[in-house]
């Protein structure tokens, strides 16, 4: 343990928040790391049988207990546990591992351990290079193989010091996997704090059941030790480490009054909630995998305000045929038929780039090839999705958005190709008469903020996209580490756009949906019902935070100065805005 503990001045380390909470207590550290226990030896050509048979046995055995183990998941009917322990079985009844494994051992003359490492080894690095949703399952892969030695006897994974099993614990770890996170009780968690991460891999969606704060992108080899006093901050993706007096005050201030309000909002969770004027606020949920289908009939949610059909067309060689994207549709649009459904129709560039989608080398996949361009460049793609949405929409309620539209032009441009899928269907004889469908836009670029007024004559509904609207209007990227500094979520100019959308949405009578990640933060509730914001759509982890947060604001007294807002001139400045009002 590090001797600098005693008297270390507070730090703060800035990461990426992937779940909202606040936590004060001790750091403890978990490897999974197996190089030191590994034993690396070679052997002589008669051993090579033997240590072949090794490892078949070593799969087996993992294998059983991999089937335990989902066995336990399905009986607690934990849903996002048994989806992501599937994916490890089907990694261990991969017949080309263990052959690559055998075939090493013979090459190499090598003992079984070490041949399982380095093809294991060799699987992570090609997905390195592969695109975010392949990155992802490097962790699943580091599980499989994790369990593999295991049936070796190989111990793989740890806390560095003995308090992380006898109390709770803030678990910082170079990178969380989900059988890690499993293997931790709930109970001895206060917060996951991780070097590598995602917003979406499985390690995370499991540790969000745990509902703690978890914020990845912490330099957690380098700062953070066994034994450190620290605090975690979930909304900021702040981990603050030997924190003055007037931060810890700060901090208990909040959790408790985390505490408070979880009480107050566990006896109101069916009642809709209101602005203070007696209002009504919708609140809908995000669904960006299909995972999160699960949750549409278990939250008492005012219908989809933005489905992310990305998930569809990523890590595969082609697009999904209009047959397999109708049955998806199908059943997302007919369990929620009574509620709204707001689809975005495919929104391809920047990060969601499937690799059938041929795009120039040099394009900038921020500012290049997105919206209304790249229907242009591949009508058929969006062809074949909008007729499967039609098909998809009988009897239901779906709601048609239209991503990166700038203009009236844009969105003539959809228009058009779902006027060709209408007149194909037709043609085809499928009976589309009974569809009916609202039409919107994502309004994510400055042009269509300030077109607002007249885009909204030509359409039903608008959804913000708040993530994309602030990049493009402060020219700093999204999810670059680089300059996160400058991505600053909550900043004066975009809360103006808002308080301009909303204003027009009240004046033309139609709903005005928040749906970036900004709406999934409790803390800017106030300013953003003030400016008359009424609908808002989160991920699902999110949900039940931010309802509480309605409920409680529709009674709290407290008024928000909107005006001194945006005065706001600095990052810093906000922040110490929104502390003063919690
Ligand atoms: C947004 O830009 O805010 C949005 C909701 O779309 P996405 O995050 O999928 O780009
Ligand atoms: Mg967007």
């Amino acid at each position: 343990m590090r001797d600098v503990i005693k008297g270390q001045k507070m730090k703060i380390l800035a990461g990426t928040p992937a779940a909202f909470g606040f936590a004060k207590g001790t750091v403890c550290l978990y490897s999974n790391e197996v190089e030191d226990t590994l034993p690396h030896y070679t052997i002589d050509l008669g051993q090579i049988p033997r240590e072949v048979n090794r490892v078949k046995e070593a799969f087996e055995n993992a294998r059983q207990e991999m089937k335990e183990v989902l066995k336990t998941a399905e009986s607690q009917l934990d849903k996002s546990a048994v989806e992501i322990f599937n994916i490890h079985l089907s990694i261990l009844n991969d017949p080309s591992l263990l052959e690559n494994i055998s075939q090493l051992i013979e090459e190499q003359k090598i003992n079984a351990e070490h041949a399982v490492s380095d093809i294991f080894d060799q699987y992570m690095k090609k997905y390195e290079t592969k695109s975010e949703h392949f990155r992802e399952l490097i962790h699943d892969f580091i599980d499989a193989r994790n369990r593999l030695l295991h049936a070796f006897n190989i111990e793989t994974g740890k806390f560095k010091c003995p308090v992380g099993i006898r109390r709770p614990v803030i678990v910082a770890a170079k990178r969380l996997t989900p059988s890690m996170v499993l293997s931790i009780p709930g109970r001895n968690v206060l917060a996951f704090v991780s070097e590598e991460g995602g917003f979406t891999n499985h390690a995370t969606i499991l540790a969000r059941s745990y509902g703690v704060p978890i914020i990845f992108g912490i330099p957690v080899e380098k700062e953070l030790d066994c034994g450190m006093k620290a605090i975690v901050d979930g909304l900021t993706g702040k981990v603050i480490i030997s924190p003055d007096a007037k931060t810890e005050e700060y901090y208990a201030r909040k959790i408790k009054n985390r505490e408070k309000k979880a009480y107050f909002c566990e006896i109101r969770k069916t009642v809709p909630p209101r602005t203070k004027t007696g209002k009504r606020v919708k609140l809908k949920l995000n669904i960006s995998t299909p995972g999160e289908f699960n949750f549409v009939r278990e939250l008492p949610h005012e219908g989809v305000g933005l489905l992310r059909t990305e998930f569809l067309f990523m890590g595969r060689n082609q697009p999904p045929a209009e047959e397999e994207q109708y049955r998806m549709y199908k059943r997302i649009l007919h369990e929620n038929r009574e509620k709204p459904v707001a689809v975005r129709v495919l929104d391809i560039g920047s990060d969601k780039r499937p690799s059938y989608f041929k795009i120039p080398e040099r394009i900038n996949l921020d500012l290049g090839l997105r919206g209304a361009m790249a229907v242009e460049k591949f009508p058929h793609i969006y062809l074949a999705q909008m007729k499967a949405l039609l098909r998809a929409n009988v009897y239901s309620n779906l709601h048609l958005l239209y991503p990166m539209v700038s203009d009236p032009n844009d969105l003539k441009t959809f228009r058009n190709v779902l006027s060709e899928a209408k007149r194909e269907l037709k043609k085809a004889k499928v009976n589309i008469d009974n569809v009916r469908i609202k039409e919107g836009i994502m309004i994510e670029t400055p042009a269509a903020a300030m077109m607002v007024d007249i885009l909204l004559e030509e359409i039903d509904f608008v959804n913000i996209g708040s993530n994309d609207l602030l990049q493009y209007t402060l020219a700093t990227s999204r999810g670059n580490t680089q300059v996160e500094g400058r991505y600053h979520i909550m900043h004066p100019a975009l809360l103006k756009m808002l308080e301009m959308i909303a204003r027009e949405g009240s004046k033309a009578g139609k709903e005005v949906c928040l749906c970036g990640e900004i709406a999934s933060f409790e803390e800017f509730y106030p300013l953003l019902l003030e400016i008359g914001i009424k609908s808002f759509s989160v991920a699902a982890s999110k949900f039940s935070d931010i309802k509480c947060e309605l409920l409680h604001l529709q009674e709290s007294p407290d008024k928000i100065p909107v005006a001194e807002f945006y005065k706001l001139g600095s990052k810093e400045e906000v922040d110490e805005y929104f502390r003063r009002f919690i």
